[in-house]
Order: C-alpha cells, then sequence, then structure tokens
C-alpha cells in the first residue's frame, strides 16, 4: 500500500526562493519539450518524449545553462509530466473520451512544484535534505514509516509543502460483518441507517462573508498592482484553510466509519450534475461529497470491507423503509418521511439510509 504524507516546510527566504527556480525550470521544460513537439509534428516528424529529452539534455549546457542552478530532478520531472500528459491524450482519445491536447503551463494557472526522485533527498526527523539546497525545515516528522519511493515539493497559496509517497505494509485484514447505510446530505453530511449522524461544520457557509469581501477587495484592486496580489494571496490562504478545516471533518467521520463497519452501503453520487444547480453547488462543495466517498472507499478497502454503491435512481428518498411503499412526490422541505400506506414515520435521511442499506444488501448479495 502506497501512503502520502504532506508536510508543511519552514524554508527560508533563500530556500524557498530556490523552490520557487525549480518549480520555474520544471515549467520552461515542459513548455520547451510541448513546442518542440509540436514543431516536429508539424515538420511531418515522429516526435517522442523519449527523443525530445535526450535533444534537450545535448544542449541543456549551451541554451540553457541555468538548469543546473536547481535539482536535475526538476528536469526530470518535466518530462515525466510531458510523458504523462501525451500517455492520457493518446489513450483517452483511443478510449473515446475527450481528452484535450497537451496545454502550456503558464505560471498563474499550473501548480507550481518540482519532483524528487528518492535518491535525491533524505528525511531525518524534522528536516528535509534536498540537493543544492541543503536542510529544510519540516513542520512535522514523516509520520509513516517504510520505503521512501518519491516526493513532490508544491506550493498552495503562500506556503510549500512536501509530500513523500511511502510504501507501507499493508493492514491487517479484518473480518467485520457490521453494515451500514449511509445517507450524504448538505445539511447533515451523513445520517446513517442506525439513526446516528455526522454533523456539517459548513466551513465555507461560515467563511463565506469572508470570501466574499475578500474577493470583492480584490476585483476592485488594480491590474498587475502589488495590492492586487496581496489580496489574491490573502484570498488563496483563506480558501486553503476552508479546504483544510473540511478535510479534517471528512477524514475524522471517514475513518472512524472505515473502523466500525465492514459493509457500508451509499449512493453513487453525480456530483458534476448536480454541481450544476448553482443554489446548490456552494453548499455541496462544502460538503465536498466527492472526497468522502474516495476517503472511505479507500480506508474501507485497506481494512478488506466493501463500500456498495447504489444508483442514483433508485428512490431511497421517497420509500417507505417499513413496508415498501414509493411516495410519488416528497418534496425537500419535509423533513420527516410519512408512509400514506402503514402511518410509518421517520426522519428523512434516517428512512432514506435504511433503503440505501437494504438496496446495498441486495445489490451486494445479488454480486452486482
Ligand atoms: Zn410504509
Amino acid at each position: 500500500m502506497i501512503r502520502s504524507h504532506r508536510i508543511r516546510l519552514n524554508p527560508t527566504p533563500e530556500q524557498a526562493t530556490c523552490f520557487a527556480h525549480a518549480a520555474g525550470t520544471r515549467r520552461f521544460v515542459f513548455n520547451w519539450g510541448l513546442e518542440e513537439w509540436k514543431r516536429q509534428y508539424e515538420a511531418g516528424e515522429k516526435p517522442s518524449v523519449l527523443a525530445l529529452k535526450k535533444q534537450f539534455n545535448a544542449i541543456k549546457s549551451e541554451q540553457f545553462p541555468w538548469v543546473y542552478a536547481v535539482t536535475k530532478c526538476a528536469v526530470e520531472g518535466a518530462f515525466m509530466d510531458l510523458a504523462a500528459a501525451f500517455k492520457n491524450f493518446f489513450e483517452g482519445r483511443k478510449a473515446g473520451r475527450k481528452v484535450g491536447f497537451p496545454k502550456f503551463k503558464a505560471k498563474k494557472r499550473s501548480r507550481e512544484g518540482f519532483y524528487l526522485s528518492n535518491d535525491k533527498f533524505d528525511v531525518s526527523g524534522h528536516w528535509l535534505k534536498v540537493p543544492k539546497l541543503g536542510l529544510v525545515n519540516m513542520a512535522e516528522p514523516l509520520r509513516f514509516h517504510g520505503k521512501i519511493l518519491s516526493a513532490h515539493i508544491t506550493r498552495t497559496a503562500d506556503w510549500w509543502f512536501v509530500s513523500i509517497q511511502v510504501e507501507m505494509p499493508d493492514l491487517p485484514k479484518q473480518v467485520n460483518d457490521q453494515a451500514i447505510g449511509i445517507d450524504l446530505g448538505i445539511n447533515r453530511l451523513a445520517t446513517l441507517s442506525d439513526g446516528g449522524v455526522f454533523e456539517n461544520q459548513k466551513p465555507l457557509r461560515s467563511l463565506l462573508r469572508q470570501v466574499r469581501r475578500l474577493s470583492q477587495s480584490l476585483s476592485r484592486k488594480k491590474m498587475g498592482s502589488r495590492n492586487r496580489e496581496k489580496a489574491r494571496r490573502k484570498l488563496a490562504r483563506l480558501h486553503y484553510r476552508i479546504a483544510c478545516i473540511r478535510d479534517d471533518m471528512l477524514h475524522k467521520a471517514t475513518t472512524a466509519l472505515a473502523q466500525q463497519y465492514g459493509f457500508i452501503g451509499m449512493e453513487s453520487l453525480h456530483v458534476k450534475g448536480m454541481m450544476q444547480n448553482h443554489a446548490l453547488a456552494q453548499a455541496l462543495g462544502d460538503a465536498a461529497f466527492g472526497r468522502f466517498t474516495t476517503f472511505l472507499t479507500t480506508k474501507v478497502a485497506a481494512r478488506g470491507g466493501t463500500v456498495q454503491q447504489v444508483g442514483r435512481f433508485s428512490p431511497s428518498s421517497k420509500t417507505c423503509s417499513c413496508c415498501g411503499h414509493v411516495r410519488d412526490e416528497l418534496p425537500l422541505s419535509e423533513r420527516t418521511f410519512v408512509c400514506p400506506d402503514c402511518g410509518f414515520t421517520l426522519d428523512r435521511d434516517w428512512n432514506a439510509a435504511i433503503n440505501i442499506l437494504n438496496e446495498a444488501l441486495r445489490l451486494s448479495a445479488s454480486g452486482l
């Protein structure tokens, strides 16, 4: 099992400048490779990333001597990215998906960062040793123990982070036959089929006013000015903070569920489709169903359990979990389910969670 630990770095100003240079080098080399590919292709040649890399390495000392100022992993990583971009493009095309041709990396749009192969860095306590940079302080020591595979250094808002990939022994598979159904929601993050609840802290909603104020302030600043850059950073930091609060909440909920249950039924969510409804989008983005599903699936699978997804068109909210009667309509404002047939009354989401569990068990038993 490969796990990745993301740690905030506390670089000196010189080190931070050096990170930015390495990230810039990666971007430059990627763009050089892409441009050269296009040129060769238009000239009727058959470009390949491997050949481009050789070509670059042959001319770099003469034309781009400054690449020697940063770790050579920055150049390596750029060609790895380029190869991945073309692989994604060609394979996507073959599979009939709509994949755009690789794009140039712009400084503002693309994620700043670079890659380090495992022979190019060392980790010891709170220190990360990077070639040509020396020791960089880490906010916490590496939590995972195992074979270190690689590292990525990236920038989010104003901070630099290192993500270290570690190969770890698989968790012992625990046989756990406890089953639960989950109804994901906006008001409550999750309602369980046993009546349990995970509240949604709504980090975005409570900080929304702040986001709105900062966005307005940003839009009033003159293009390209120092103040605009300052405002942009402030907003980015706020978004980052919100994402941290949200992920923390999602991790706590999914860990608790994965520890307790070996079989989990939940609705498959076509989050993108739901996001088109703008009024809901904010709250949905806030609750981050997609991340919840990913976290939970990974954690349950690591323990040998199963997450059974239920089609979103099975009417879990409108069905009576007691007698199976399906109501024609159930407006969102009705928070309590009342069955017109048998008189069964239950909290709307709780009723839905029971239906989701039953449907998941049925699907799993029939092997679908
Ligand atoms: Zn009923």
